[in-house]
Order: C-alpha cells, then structure tokens, then sequence
C-alpha cells in the first residue's frame, strides 16, 4: 500500500484516539468488529437528519430519497464483491445469510440420505444452521477435516465430495486461523460434482480484493459490520436461477406484490427476500464504508495487512512458549496463539488493563479447537488501521503480562 498515507487514514477512526485504563487503546478485535471511518458516521447521521423516511412505500420526497439511497448501497455492494445487483439480498448479516440459505433453499430440497458437508474451521453460523436443517430433513453432517497448519485438506474433501453430498458450507478465510481457503478451485470440484457451495466471506470481504463471480460459488455471505460498516447489515449473493427457484421464509411487507387471502404474489427477488422495513440506516452507513474501502483500494489495503501480518508474526517470537495456531502460506492477518502456563483468558484481562484489545475463547469455532486441542486461545485480528508501533505495544504488553501469570 505505497500510495495510502496511513497515519491520514488511521485520523478516520475517532474511536482509534480513546484511552482505556488510562492507556492509548490498541485494537486488534477486528475479526469480532472492525471501528467505522467518520465517513459512514456521518452518513448515517446525515439519513437521519436529512432524509429519514421508509423503503419503497411512500412517493413523497424522502420516501424516494430513501428508497434511492438504500438501492444505491445495494448497487455499491454489488460492485464490490463484482456480482448483480439484483442477485443481492440485503440483510442483518451473515448469520441471517446462511440461515436464508438453510430455510429457503436446503430445508425444501434436502432429504434422508443426502450429505452436507462442512469444513472443520467453519464459525457456528456455518455449521449451526446446517444442523438444524438435518435434524429436521434426515440428511447427514459430513465433516472436512484440517491438516495441522489450519488448511484444508484438499484432497481429503475431494473424496468426501461422494454422489450423497449435495451442498458444501466453507468459509473463504478463516476467522480463528486466518487460512485463505482456496475457493475456487474448491467451488469448481463441487459444481463438477453437482454439489451446490455456499461460501461464508464474512473474514474476506474487509481484507482483500473479491470477485465472488469468479469463485463459481452458488451462494456467498458477507457481514457489513467487519467491513468497516455498521452492525445489523450484511447480504447473500445467489445465482438468479436460485432465488427465482427459492420460497421466501420470512413473510411480511415490502416482499410481495399483492397480497390476498386467496393467497400471495411474492416481489422479485431480491425483494422477496427482504420482508419489514430494513436497516435502512445502516445500509446507508454500508454504502459509505463500501465506497471507504474502494477509494482505498482493497489491493492497498490486503498489501498493508500483510505487512503488519509479518511484523506482529516476528514481533511474537520475541514472548517466550508462545505458539500460534494457523500457519497455512498466504493467510490473513489473524493470530490465534497460546502462551505456555498462562490461561488465555487471563491474559486477555490483563492485557485490557493495558489498553491492548484482543479476543479470547473459543471464537464461535468449537470443532476447530476441538481439533486442535485446546480450549481457548487468543486472538489478535488486525486491520489496515493498526499500525506496526501498535503491534509493538501489544508484544511488549504480553511480555509483561507473562511475567505477571508465568
Ligand atoms: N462467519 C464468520 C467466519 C465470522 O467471523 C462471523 C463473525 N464472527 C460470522 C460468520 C457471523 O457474522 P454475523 O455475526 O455478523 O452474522
């Protein structure tokens, strides 16, 4: 990221200038939630102010504002991940993506005999849902398994890929590990097997550059909260042919085109999809942050995050008995790790003492602990915004927490 001057960047994030206990924050939870540059505040202050009004209902003025601001976002958003617009469902965020996913699609078709197959490393938004579909259908949890350093084992999944399975859940980078799954040769083996893919971009889409078109998935979620946007957005990309063959599960306003008690017309999807009044605010808020990340450039921004990937990596060898969990070659930048004889959730407590805030616990991803072992580990997710004096601070905290607990 040569051209971004970072330090005018990191002035975006007012949060980023707090203290906590006394001490200048650092926050390295971003793969929990990313801060929000003063652009998507203002623009949800400014809906607010200026043009408050419902979606798609009323012809007056602000209606019409409102209406346009919340499409544009949709079109932003579109443009980012390089899909249609109109394959775009607007949501809460990726929980409620997969769960679409989980009633509209898998609940109707799935049956006794048919497998789900689900990658070790997958968040409980991605493996949940799936459950509930089986329990409730009779189809199967198949399980794909890692190899030690946090990738997947590839050829391992491609023999699960049996004439059973009928879709794949996989995340394109892992929250816990940071693994780059490589998706589209993934998607490809899938699709040559007839098994439909829904990817879970929740960890790729605010760290690199994407072009969901070209992984070939047939379904893919994002949250807009990690992405620099405000919390309660997201979106399901879906093939056309999948949300014009999918029955909406929620019902209500806004998602239909006339409503009797002989029975209902449904909108075109996406609207279909999108019953009640949404977060329009938000999605507003989105559309900033979408349009944040572009001026920026998502290539700048995965350039940065490697290069502080790389410093906080070296910087960790300096603490004594740590080991970092998720060593797969080109991985976001995500550390998971441990620290011999120190329990991850003190640590994290008395790093918060020092204004450093890191993630403990088990990160939504029991089965992945599971295979690894351990019950908790701590987590320092970083983002273009944190700077390499930062990560400094952060080693130098753990070094004398360690003392502190070792
Ligand atoms: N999947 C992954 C990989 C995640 O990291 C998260 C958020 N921790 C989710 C899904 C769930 O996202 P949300 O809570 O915004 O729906």
């Amino acid at each position: 990221g040569g051209r971004v001057d970072w330090g005018r960047v990191r002035a975006d994030f007012p949060l980023l200038m707090r203290q906590v206990h006394g001490k200048p924050l650092v926050y390295l939870d971003n793969a929990n939630t990313s801060q929000k540059p003063l652009p998507v505040i203002a623009a949800q202050d400014e809906f607010y102010r200026r043009y408050n009004a419902n979606v798609s209902r009323a012809v007056h003025a602000l209606g019409t504002e409102a209406t346009d601001a919340y499409e544009a976002a949709r079109a932003k958003l579109a443009g980012f991940l390089n899909v249609r617009a109109d394959e775009l469902v607007l949501c809460s965020g990726t929980t409620f993506a997969i769960n679409l996913v989980a009633y509209s699609w898998a609940l109707p078709r799935l049956k006794e005999g048919d497998t789900i197959l689900v990658s070790r490393m997958e968040h409980h938004a991605n493996i949940v849902p799936w459950q509930l579909v089986a329990q409730r259908t009779g189809a199967r949890i198949r399980v794909a398994e890692l190899l030690p350093d946090g990738s997947l084992d590839l050829e391992g999944l491609y023999r699960a890929m049996t004439g059973e399975v009928k879709l794949l859940a996989v995340a394109h980078v892992s929250n816990v590990l940071g693994t780059v799954n490589p998706v589209r040769e993934i998607c490809r083996e899938a699709r040559r097997r007839g098994i439909v893919t829904v990817v879970d971009g929740s960890q790729a889409a605010p760290h690199m550059r994407l072009d969901v078109a070209a992984i070939g998935c047939d379904f893919y979620a994002i949250t807009g909260h990690k992405m620099c946007g405000p919390t309660g957005t997201g979106a399901l990309w879906a093939r056309r042919e999948h949300l014009e063959a999918m029955p909406p599960f929620i019902g209500g306003g806004e998602m239909i085109k006339e409503v009797s008690f002989e029975g209902t017309v449904f909108n075109d999807p996406p609207h279909k999809f999108e019953a009640g009044t949404p977060n329009i605010a938000g999605f507003v808020g989105l559309g900033a942050a979408v349009d944040y990340l572009q001026r920026l450039g998502m290539d700048n921004v995965a350039a940065r995050e490697a290069g502080l990937l790389a410093h906080a990596t070296e910087a960790l060898q300096a603490v004594p008995g740590l080991r970092i969990l998720g060593t797969a070659p080109g991985k976001a930048a995500v550390i998971s790790f441990l620290v011999e004889g120190a329990h991850a959730h003190d640590m994290a407590t008395l790093l918060d003492l020092e204004g450093v805030a890191v993630r403990s616990g088990q990160h939504c991803a029991h089965p992945l602990l599971q295979y690894f072992g351990v019950a908790a580990t701590l987590r320092a997710s970083l983002a273009f915004y944190n700077t390499h004096e930062e990560i400094d601070r952060f080693v130098e905290a753990l070094l004398k927490v360690r003392r502190l607990l070792c």
